[in-house]
């Protein structure tokens, strides 16, 4: 596949997300909760989430922002669904290199990023990768249980 046809094909899992955002709604208590918000675009995410053990069983966004926010939320609910909180603070740990453009560490590569990979087009404007790592912030507040909102500031 050349490098244009997988630009078109990220665009369109990044378009489709934001227009039919996946587990969009609240969840009710008793649940974890973090609020996230970014100044620099307006972005306000809540994350929801239940473990069962060191399991999430379920996994729900609730806000709005812009599409790259909104798009970040859907993809990493998806992704989350049945995780441990350990295979989480993987994924966030290559989610966060993926969209700065850092290297992951060679020994976190047991967890597919499946179609996580769609934001990595974010790396090339500086100014989206925050757009992109809110919703990612927001859920390591809320598997913290972290009582303040987070802010990418
Ligand atoms: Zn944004």
């Amino acid at each position: 596949m050349i490098d244009n046809e997988l630009a078109a094909l990220y665009q369109d899992i990044i378009i489709d997300h934001n227009r039919s955002p996946r587990n969009f709604g609240e969840l009710p208590p008793p649940r974890h909760k973090a609020e996230g918000y970014n100044p620099l675009c307006g972005d306000r995410l809540t994350v929801y989430l239940t473990l069962d053990g060191d399991r999430i069983t379920d996994v729900k966004f609730d806000g709005s922002g812009c599409a790259i926010s909104v798009a970040s939320a859907s993809l990493m609910t998806d992704a989350l669904k049945g995780k441990t909180v350990a295979e989480a603070e993987t994924l966030f740990t290559r989610m966060h290199a993926l969209l700065t453009g850092t290297d992951a560490p060679a020994a976190e590569g047991e967890v597919e990023l499946g179609k996580l990979e769609a934001l990595g087009g974010v790396r090339a404007y500086p100014s989206r990768v925050k757009c992109a790592t809110l919703a990612w912030h927001t859920l390591q507040s809320a598997l913290h249980d972290d009582p303040e909102p987070v802010t990418t500031e």
